[in-house]
């Protein structure tokens, strides 16, 4: 049974019919990347599956929730769904520990002692252990991604959904942030990413979903939807033709 399932999702925002019937699977341990062009509603999805925008029909099953357009039980969908944006919204008045100990202690009523075993066992997965008592302010902007993205696992979560999470950071920031999103999916993460980063995507990802108006205009595996895409809008888009 796959862990993410979108069947059949329409959204709107007043007239904008955003999304127009998205369908796609996600099956447990696998890569998927989303790419296309802005405003073909990759965002609104994404928001969609971890329930911060209501879909109008349709319905999205993941980790076991059932999301309709009448939305219950957000609290333990996203004990289950952890979602990283392009901003990191850490808190600045709290250490790199604390904002990562923050969600499961609140959330989760994780106590106090396990709460930092485990912010110290994620912040090693990140690279950052070492930063623990540094301020946000004090870190890169890479290395400030990498503690969102901890602060993301402390939840212990199913799925990973990231939100062009590199967009705003410099090439050399942005590959570290891509190396640990890479060690995740080794790890066996199961991961749903829009992304920019065609040469990632092609590599990382199992299959490859390209969005076009609103719709999954294409998708397949990535090697084969990167070297010969069916669609002249997806040729055009990955620069392979047109
Ligand atoms: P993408 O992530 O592919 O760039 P988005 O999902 O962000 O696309 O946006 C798709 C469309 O939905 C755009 O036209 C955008 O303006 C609109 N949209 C997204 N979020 C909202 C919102 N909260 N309210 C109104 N319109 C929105
Ligand atoms: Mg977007």
């Amino acid at each position: 049974m796959p862990i993410v399932e979108i069947d059949n999702i329409s959204k709107s925002f007043g007239s904008n019919h955003v999304l127009k019937g998205v369908s796609f699977a996600v099956e447990r341990g696998q890569v998927i990347a989303v790419i296309g062009r802005s405003g073909s509603g990759k965002s609104t999805m994404l928001r969609c599956i971890n329930g911060l925008e209501t879909i109008d029909s349709g319905s999205i099953v993941v980790a076991g929730h059932t999301l309709t357009a009448r939305q219950e039980h957000l609290l333990d969908l996203r004990k289950d769904v952890g979602m990283v944006f392009q901003s990191y919204n850490l808190f600045p008045h709290l250490t790199v520990e604390e904002n990562v100990m923050l969600a499961p202690r609140i959330v989760k009523k994780v106590p106090d002692v396990q709460g930092r075993a485990t912010a110290l066992r994620v912040l090693k997965q990140v690279g950052l252990d070492h930063k623990r008592e540094a301020y946000p302010e004090q870190l890169s902007g890479g290395q400030q991604q990498r503690v969102a993205i901890a602060r993301s696992l402390a939840m212990e979560p199913q799925v990973m959904l990231f939100d062009e999470v590199t967009s705003a950071l410099d090439p050399e920031l942005t590959q570290e942030v891509l190396k640990v999103m890479e060690e995740l999916a080794q790890a066996g993460m199961t991961m749903l990413l829009v992304t920019h980063e065609m040469e990632f995507a092609r590599r990382m990802a199992d299959v490859t979903v390209f969005m076009h108006q609103g719709l999954v205009w294409e998708s397949g595996p990535s090697e084969a939807f990167f070297s010969n895409p069916q669609t002249p809008e997806a040729r055009q888009f990955v620069g392979a033709g047109a």
